[in-house]
């Protein structure tokens, strides 16, 4: 057989797709891979089913569909302040996994090299890799998850940094990033003359006091900020797979051309359908923020009562749990004990971090309050995995 291309031949699995496969054979509550069991708002189905009968069906424009892309420009507008032109400074894509790609392609050269905050979702190392550059890694210390501005400035001063991916808030540690240091990314951003390529999916699930900068907003940094972003999380559709890209027309005509052949573009009935959901008032929104404050309360008070300790997040959904009275070196083996002893799906936290981290797991709790009950129930229990 043929050899296989070199680009592809350090690829694992994603491990947190991994672990819903391990969640499923065992049977277990699957708290691992991030998506909610609750529906999305009826008024979103509702028109889905119109768009049923009533199409469209084939391709719509490929850089997004111009009420999708009117409709984004002013729910961007509305939150964040920034005038956004519907015709050149957006694309949509088949979620911010596509938007993140094509963001990637769109401005790294191989060789290049790209800072990641430590502990990252793990699409970005793979990311990188399929763009041809190189990532360097700058950790987010627990238990606060803050850094340290001299790492910082080493890793985006080095010479073919290009970019900085921020997650914010971050999956996996529920970091939202305060406007100081926003701040402080951006000043460097500007000094070395870099992008800062945003993933933004959980702006709308935040907890108070705590709230969303938009580092597009911040001064000199619209030309310089590529944010992706989806409808997944904001409106329990992660398998609808509607994402975008919002950056400065130079920019996004670049991105045009790399999302039209990665994927031509996003489902033409689910853009129109979605439509509903970008037209929501506030209200929508301050209801989602009680709707995950609820349900994150609910899922820590548990951890606490089971006598688990962890670090609170201050925004979207994961919470990253500390197993190091469990006695395992292997936290995916431990990750697997847990889904076939206890009844329980995690990802193990080693998957998120640079750094020799094996002591964290990461659970979720996009889940309706039976399904939380139910896990916290069988957490109870987590104690017979002590070695
Ligand atoms: N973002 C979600 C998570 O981190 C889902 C990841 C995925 O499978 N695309 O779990």
């Amino acid at each position: 057989m043929p050899a296989l291309s070199t680009r592809t031949e350090t690829f694992t699995d994603s491990v947190i797709r991994r672990m819903t496969r391990v969640s499923d054979e065992y049977g277990a509550i699957n708290l691992s891979q991030g998506f909610p069991d609750f529906d999305p708002p009826k008024a979103i189905t509702d028109r889905l089913a119109e768009v049923a009968k009533t199409g469209p069906h084939q391709y719509a424009l490929t850089w997004g569909a111009k009420n999708f892309r009117d409709a984004l420009a002013r729910k961007q507008e509305h939150f964040s302040g920034m005038k956004v032109d519907p015709e050149k400074e957006i694309v949509v894509t088949c979620g911010s996994t596509e938007a993140m790609m094509a963001a990637m392609m769109s401005v790294c050269n191989p060789g290049d090299k790209v800072v990641v905050f430590s502990p990252f979702y793990e699409n970005y190392g793979a990311d990188a890799i399929l763009s041809g550059a190189e990532p360097i890694y700058v950790p987010l210390k627990p238990p606060t998850f803050t850094f340290d501005v001299d790492e910082l400035e080493a890793a985006m001063k080095q010479p073919g940094t290009r970019a900085l991916i921020l997650c914010n808030p971050s999956n996996p540690c529920g970091k939202v990033f305060t406007r100081e240091e926003m701040q402080i990314i951006a000043d460097l951003a500007i000094r070395y003359d870099l992008f800062v390529i945003t993933d933004e999916v959980y702006e709308h699930i935040l907890y108070k006091p705590h709230t969303h900068v938009y580092m597009s907003t911040l001064p000199g940094m619209k030309e310089r900020t590529i944010i992706c972003n989806s409808l997944s999380k904001t409106y329990s559709i992660t398998g609808w797979r509607l994402g975008y890209v919002i950056a400065c027309p130079e920019v996004i005509e670049r991105v045009k051309k790399v999302h039209d052949f990665l994927t031509v573009g996003a489902a033409a009935p689910l853009m129109e359908a979605a439509v509903v959901g970008l037209n929501f008032d506030d209200t929508y929104y301050q209801w989602l923020q009680e709707k995950y404050t609820h349900m994150r309360n609910l899922f820590l008070d548990g951890l606490k009562s089971a006598g688990l300790s962890f670090v609170e997040p201050q925004g979207a959904y994961y919470v990253l749990v500390d197993i190091s009275e469990f006695g395992y070196t292997d936290d995916e083996q431990f990750c697997i004990d847990l889904a076939k002893e206890v009844g329980v799906g995690a990802v193990p936290g080693s998957s998120f971090f640079r750094e020799d981290v094996n002591h964290l797991i990461r659970l979720h709790f996009a889940k309706q309050d039976e399904t939380l009950l139910a896990a916290l129930d069988r957490l109870s229990d987590i104690r017979r995995l002590k070695k």
